[in-house]
């Protein structure tokens, strides 16, 4: 056949690809004979467009799984994947159906990487956007960000859910996302120059910042490798860490050096509602077992803790994740996995394409357990008195979500779920059955990952943890 064209516009839209790719097999335009044209951009030299597909289903069935990659993939910069994607189809239409199952392919390889790194780039786009508000407006915010690839379609979303009673846009150099509170639109790309540089909020910040900043925590390989220095000058908490990371060991030796305190509570929650026992009959839905729990006395964590941190997700979610405690910053803030643990764990999900919102997550003890040093609330580790005391609102919170799936993150987890004899080494990954019929397996806490000692043991212990994951997928 002749060479022809074809044009996707916009370049990183699944649906303008499909139709381009369904024109190439309607003119059973094999791999090499085809040019893939991006954009608007017209040259005299571009070989002849083909034509229009006719509606007789020439694209035929494609596997769900081939099509979330090519979504994805198209997101990334490499003008190549158009026609790494066309050849795959390619090879699915003439008899390779199972082509995706096969990972030492380097077209299934390329794409994977090529996939993964939009992941990547999507998930830095949620953790180091920051908004900055528009002098003389009230409640409208601006951010800049220079993605690495075609991200603001697919991340967009997120803010809009995130940040949906505020009206705010995001900028980048090839395209703005703007959000009015109750319609995203999309528009052209801008310069730095459009995004108010600094705000007085980010004092405020900077201030928060420097509050909740843990010397004994700090790891800077990870901090480089979690937050590259490109994403630096966008973020307004950035001045502040040189003098954060120079003077952590000092700090850490003044909080080793003073005697430890007893815990004081620090915003008193008392529930109107008297204690129940989780499972009582009358306690039907989650809302009241929540309500419940957050009266709970039944150990004595409840007391320097500042809240219970109930479960979180859909009421008929098919898969439950189960914690160990909450932490520092689900204690303050009510929510489950929100922490550095939680954005690991989030990190996770995102390269497996589990949607967090999907899934219901909640800790195997409601309270959060610690030991003050000075400003600092250490984690410590709940006994089994504790996890046996809150036993009750977890299975509670089983036997009301009923999930098919059943994760436990660490070893506490698994202990409440599946027994005391639960031993995390010999069992991690394997898939037990519960007396209902749930099925469920446990793997490593993601803040065992975090305490890893060096780059090389946290990125094992990250696959670790992403493989037993893939088990749901
Ligand atoms: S940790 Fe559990 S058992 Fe203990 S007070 Fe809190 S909710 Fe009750």
């Amino acid at each position: 056949m002749q060479r022809g064209s074809v044009r996707v516009d916009p370049p990183w839209s699944l649906q303008a690809w499909r139709d381009a790719a369904r024109r190439g097999l309607q003119a059973n335009a094999a791999p090499a004979e085809l040019d893939w044209l991006h954009g608007t951009d017209a040259s005299l030299l571009d070989a002849p467009a083909l034509p229009e597909a006719t509606d007789d289903g020439a694209a035929g069935s494609v596997p769900r799984a081939f099509l979330e990659l090519a979504e994805t993939c198209l997101c990334h910069r490499d003008p190549q994947r158009m026609p790494l994607l066309y050849r795959m189809l390619w090879r699915i239409r003439h008899g390779e159906r199972a082509l995706l199952s096969n990972p030492a392919d380097a077209d299934v390889l390329r794409a994977m990487a090529m996939a993964q790194a939009v992941r990547r780039d999507s998930h830095k786009m949620k953790a180091f956007v920051r908004f900055r508000e528009i002098p003389g407006q009230a409640d409208a915010f601006i951010a800049w960000f220079e993605p690495d690839h075609f991200i603001v379609d697919r991340v967009a979303p997120f803010f809009a859910r995130r940040f949906a009673g505020m009206r705010w846009a995001i900028l980048t150099p090839y395209r703005s996302a703007h959000w009015d509170g109750r319609t995203l639109s999309f528009g052209p790309g801008a310069s730095r120059q459009d995004a108010p540089d600094d705000d007085a909020r980010e004092d405020l910040w900077r201030t928060y910042y420097a509050s909740i900043f843990n010397p004994a925590r700090l790891n800077t390989r990870m901090m480089q490798q979690e937050m590259p220095a490109r994403y630096w000058r966008h973020l307004p908490e950035a001045s502040l860490l040189p003098s954060l990371v120079r003077d952590a060991a000092g700090r850490v030796q003044e909080m080793h050096d003073r005697p430890a305190q007893p815990p004081s509570r620090r915003i008193p929650v008392r529930s109107q509602l008297p204690p129940a026992p989780a499972g009582d009959d009358h306690a039907d839905s989650l809302a009241q077992l929540q309500r419940q729990a957050e009266g709970c006395r039944q150990c004595p964590l409840w007391e320097p803790a500042t809240r219970t941190v109930f479960g979180e997700g859909p009421a008929d979610a098919r898969v439950m994740l189960v914690g160990e405690q909450p932490g520092d910053k689900e204690d303050l803030s009510g929510r489950p996995f929100i922490g550095p643990a939680g954005q690991l764990l989030d990190r996770a999900l995102q390269e497996l394409g589990i949607e967090r919102g999907q899934l219901y997550m909640t800790n195997a003890v409601k309270h959060f357990r610690y030991e003050r040093r000075g400003k600092v609330r250490l984690h410590q580790r709940p006994d089994s008195t504790h996890v046996q005391a809150c036993r009750p609102w977890l299975m509670g919170e089983i036997a009301r979500v009923r999930p098919e799936r059943i994760v436990c993150l660490g070893a506490t987890a698994a202990s409440s779920v599946f027994g005391r004899g639960f031993n995390l080494a010999r069992d991690r990954g394997r898939w037990h059955t519960l007396d209902d019929g749930t099925r469920g397996f446990a793997t490593v806490h993601p803040s065992w990952v975090l305490r890893q000692s060096d780059a090389g043991k946290r990125e094992a212990a990250y696959q670790l943890l992403v493989e037993d994951l893939r088990q749901l997928v």
